[in-house]
This record gives C-alpha cells, sequence and structure tokens, in this order.
C-alpha cells in the first residue's frame, strides 16, 4: 500500500482531549484541521447533542462529517465556519440526528454559491425506518478514499478512507482520517453510553464483526484517538473497542442466561433481570438491543 505523508500536525493529545463544556455555537478546534460542532440536540439518545465534525483547512476547502438534524442554527454555523467552501458532505448513516441537515447545507452551499457539495454515504437499508430514508449523491465504497487537496504549492492534502461498519445501522460507515491517524466513529463507537442496536436494521452479529474491522484498521494506522458522534474524543482506541467488545459479549451471556431460565419469558420479562443494573427508564431503549442480543444467540444454535 501507498505510504500516505503524515500531516504536519502533531497530534496535541491534551487538545484533542479537552472536556471543556459543551457549547453549540462555536466550533472546538481540535487539531489545525479537525473542528467539532456540536448540534444542539442534546438527549437521552444523543448524549450532549450530534458532532458534525469539520475536516481541511481554508487552503482545502472542507469535509462535513454528519451533519446533523435539520437545525437552520445549526446549519448556519456550519456554513459560516467553513465559508460555504465545503468540498463534501459525509453521513455516517442516515439516522435523524445525523444525516437530515446534508440537503439543506447543500442548498445553502449552491445558493451561495461558496461550492457545490456532493453528500456522500450509502443508501438506507430496505429495514431502516421511515424517517432515516436517505439516498447520498453519491454511495461510498468500502476503503473508498475520499481526498482534500491542496489549492496552493505547497502540500496540504488530507484523505479519509471509508470503512463500512454495519451493526448500529445498516448503512453505518466509520471514516479514518489517515494522516491524523483518527478514526470517527459515528454512532458504533459513541462516549458516553452504549450504542443501541435495533432491529431489523441494526445487526448484533454485524456490530460485533465490524468492531473487529475497525481493531483492524487501527492497528494498520495506528490509531489511537476515536472521534464519535455523541461525546467527546476517547484515547487509547484498541483498548476501547475491546473493552466494548466484552461488554457486548458479557451482556449477550447474561441474556442468554436469562433466556435459559426463562425460556418462554417475554422480551419484557427478559429485559428486567438481563438489564438489571440499568435505570428502569432505560429498559425501552434496552429492549431494543436485547432482541438484537436474543437473535444474535438464536442465529448461533
Ligand atoms: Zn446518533
Amino acid at each position: 500500500m501507498l505510504a500516505m505523508p503524515r500531516s504536519n500536525n502533531l497530534i496535541d493529545t491534551a487538545t484533542l482531549l479537552a472536556t471543556a463544556p459543551w457549547q453549540h455555537e462555536k466550533p472546538v478546534v481540535l487539531l489545525k484541521n479537525v473542528m467539532r460542532l456540536t448540534a444542539p440536540n442534546p438527549g437521552m439518545m444523543t448524549g450532549p447533542g450530534t458532532n458534525s465534525y469539520i475536516i481541511g483547512t481554508a487552503d482545502t476547502g472542507y469535509i462535513v462529517v454528519d451533519p446533523g438534524p435539520n437545525d437552520p442554527a445549526h446549519i448556519q454555523r456550519l456554513f459560516e465556519v467553513t465559508k460555504g467552501d465545503i468540498c463534501a458532505i459525509v453521513c455516517t448513516h442516515s439516522h435523524a440526528d445525523h444525516s437530515p441537515a446534508a440537503k439543506p447545507l447543500q442548498a445553502l452551499c449552491n445558493a451561495q454559491k461558496t461550492a457545490q457539495p456532493l453528500i456522500h454515504g450509502l443508501p438506507s437499508g430496505e429495514h431502516a425506518s421511515s424517517n432515516s430514508y436517505f439516498v447520498p449523491d453519491e454511495t461510498l465504497q468500502n476503503n473508498e478514499l475520499i481526498k482534500l487537496v491542496s489549492r496552493r504549492l505547497q502540500p496540504d492534502s488530507y484523505t479519509l478512507k471509508v470503512i463500512h461498519t454495519p451493526g448500529h445501522a445498516e448503512n453505518h460507515v466509520c471514516l479514518v482520517l489517515i494522516n491524523d491517524s483518527l478514526l470517527f466513529s459515528g454512532d458504533h463507537i459513541l462516549n458516553g453510553s452504549t450504542t443501541v442496536i435495533n432491529p431489523p436494521d441494526g445487526h448484533m452479529g454485524d456490530y460485533l464483526d465490524s468492531l473487529d474491522v475497525l481493531t483492524a484498521a487501527c492497528a494498520e494506522h495506528q490509531i489511537q484517538h476515536i472521534l464519535p458522534a455523541h461525546g467527546y474524543v476517547l484515547d487509547h482506541a484498541v483498548k476501547v473497542i475491546a473493552h466494548l467488545k466484552a461488554h457486548r459479549l458479557g451482556r449477550e451471556e447474561k441474556i442468554a442466561g436469562v433466556m435459559q431460565a426463562d425460556p418462554n419469558g417475554t422480551l419484557d420479562d427478559w429485559v428486567a433481570k438481563a438489564y438489571d443494573d440499568a435505570p428502569k427508564h432505560l429498559w425501552a431503549v434496552a429492549k431494543r438491543s436485547l432482541l438484537a442480543h436474543v437473535e444474535h444467540i438464536r442465529s448461533k444454535k
């Protein structure tokens, strides 16, 4: 494989891992070529809000990853931060807190004649719910490279690699910023909560397999930091993924035990026992992941 030039951007771990209070009005500069602008949609399912990542510089133009919900103020801020110089809009998946801003942001750039960005991603899968129906302008391929190229003489270019990671959603992709060894994990890996696997668009077997794919990507690209769509940057990428997988498998073992003890039980019976360590108000959501585990357990028989 061709060696990618690393950016001169020595990673300032302290900046990357900064945990200043969330604010939605201004982006947080994580590196000279990576900013995080958090949408004002905090909630149980979104944590402090959806992180839109802005990759690039005034020289290269920008890629916006996960423009977020259709929130006019957030879209306007994405436009202003980038001065509308957006080369591409990438959606990690099509859930309502990630992709609906893509078209209005694109339309704003077109109307202001600042750029003509295409929307990149994977079309929503056949089981996706109606509120996450999505058709990109450009369908991404696994391992595809998306490039930002310098418009000056000195080479300042950035490359994102696409990794198809079904599990949380069938059309989910993660992205590696190769120059800086960063993993943008969308909702596959979060900070502060465990992502929900909601069948049939969500699939536990795929989710676990995708974790293995990400572990391999971390080794290949020496990735240390994970930038999730919800929550702060995570350090020790490989350890985080290993921990996450162990957590899921531990939960699955517990669920298998609960099913064995009460084979005729309903999902409601099982969730109370299998998630007895989680607050009761989360059980309705946990029941979706429970179902994903149940299907996974039964598929192995
Ligand atoms: Zn999300």
